[in-house]
């Protein structure tokens, strides 16, 4: 199979790029860089099955080369964290409504299979947990920036929907929840990535809030094979899953299973939303998937538990 993986210099779309290549697929990569890096793809810049284009999606005659040669686009280019979105919530927004329009409008002319790859974050405050994919979303007030990018996702999501509804193009909607795993950078606001930092500097550990805020967290391999497999399936596509872990931690407690696994002498310190992100910030409770569609689809089981997720990335960051 060709795919084609916008955003493909990306965390999660290196590992996706090596996963295809290891079972023999040839491999495009359309990443403008912005987020991602060519340090992420340095090891398969010589793999023959495996091409590289250093391009905006914003650039459609480029974009469209790139589709016309693929039969799956997996487009995973986005404006992706936390602490970018509310620094740059122009770029968010443009970069994910407009830049997944023309993905699809590229795709759509040639019926190229598409894989979309959303968030967690479309569920927004909403308290229905763990969340399933047809669930209320819940999203804040315009003036609270981070909604931004709920919303430029779910919008991605129905233009998607729509193009499966009207025009019958093969469309797959993935909802990841909290992805981590080596090459993911902190730089954005990533916990993990941050905290492992932090612990190895011996640095004062960052919690956001009093901590008691909890996320499930997903390795990067776990993600990819669920990827893969929606790429794959025949029934996927006009449907949305949720990719994720159920097991649960507070934001408080990782600070300290991070400072226990580096043995590190960190003091882990409490910084109020409004100085870590802006004045007014709402962060998320809770966020908990509800991992039965996908597990049903094609026995999706997250298999590396959060040690070692853990493990992986301190074993990154002190080799790196
Ligand atoms: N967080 C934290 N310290 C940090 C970075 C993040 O306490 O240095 C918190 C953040 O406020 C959120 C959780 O960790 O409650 C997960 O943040 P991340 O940005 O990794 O992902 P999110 O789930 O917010 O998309």
């Amino acid at each position: 199979m060709k795919v084609l993986i916008t955003g493909g210099a990306g965390f999660i779309g290196s590992h996706l790029s090596e996963r295809l290549l290891d079972r023999g697929d040839e491999v495009y990569v359309l990443d403008d860089l912005s987020t991602g890096s060519i340090d992420n793809i340095e090891h398969l810049k010589d793999n023959p099955s495996f091409r590289y284009t250093i391009e905006t999606v914003m650039n459609e005659p480029v974009t469209a080369e790139n589709v016309d040669r693929v039969d799956v686009v997996v487009h995973l280019a986005a404006a992706v964290g936390v602490r970018l979105i509310v620094e740059s919530p122009v770029r968010t927004i443009e970069t994910n409504v407009h830049g997944t329009e023309i993905v699809l409008k590229l795709a759509d002319k040639k019926k190229k299979r598409v894989l979309l790859a959303s968030t967690s974050e479309v569920y927004g405050k909403s308290q229905a947990f763990p969340f399933t994919e047809d669930a209320d979303l819940v999203m804040g007030a315009t003036d609270k920036g981070r909604w931004s990018y709920a919303c430029s996702k779910a919008i991605d999501e129905f233009l998607g929907l729509a193009y499966y509804k009207e025009k019958r193009l093969p469309v797959t909607i993935a909802r990841l929840f909290n992805t981590v795993g080596p090459r993911q950078t902190g730089r954005y606001g990533m916990v993990i990535p941050n905290f492992v930092r932090q612990a190895l500097a011996n640095e004062p550990i960052t919690v956001y809030g009093d901590g008691s805020q909890s996320r499930c967290f997903t390795d990067v391999s776990d993600v990819v094979g669920g990827l893969v497999g929606l790429i794959d399936h025949p029934e996927a596509p006009g449907q949305v899953f949720n990719i994720g872990s159920d097991f649960e931690i507070s934001i408080r407690e990782l600070a300290e299973r991070v400072k226990a696994l580096t043995k590190s002498t960190s003091e882990i310190v409490f910084v109020p939303y409004e100085k870590a992100y802006e004045e007014g910030f709402e962060d998320m409770a809770r966020r908990v998937p509800d991992v039965s569609k996908i597990t049903r689809l094609m026995g999706y089981q997250p298999k590396v538990s959060l040690d070692e997720i853990l493990q992986r990335v301190i074993h990154h960051q002190s080799t790196s």
